[in-house]
């Protein structure tokens, strides 16, 4: 076996905002710009925040069961 890898494409990191590659002085974003607007996506609240969980879809209503 040779040592490869898995994944070792290295790609240049991006901004999130614009997706140019980022600056190291405002990293994760390329400019105090994208930073700013990054920013205000999440105080504005409207940012699409990934939610990854495992969620039955349907009853969620359910109280949980008394697992005390
Ligand atoms: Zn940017």
């Amino acid at each position: 076996m040779s040592s490869k890898q898995p994944g070792a494409t290295r790609a240049v990191p991006r901004c999130p905002v614009c997706g140019r590659p980022r600056e190291e002085r405002f990293r994760p974003f390329c400019s105090a710009r994208c930073r700013d607007v990054d920013l205000a996506r999440w105080l504005d609240g409207r940012y699409a925040i990934p939610v990854v969980e495992s969620e039955p879809d349907g009853d969620d209503m359910l109280p949980e069961p008394d697992e005390r």
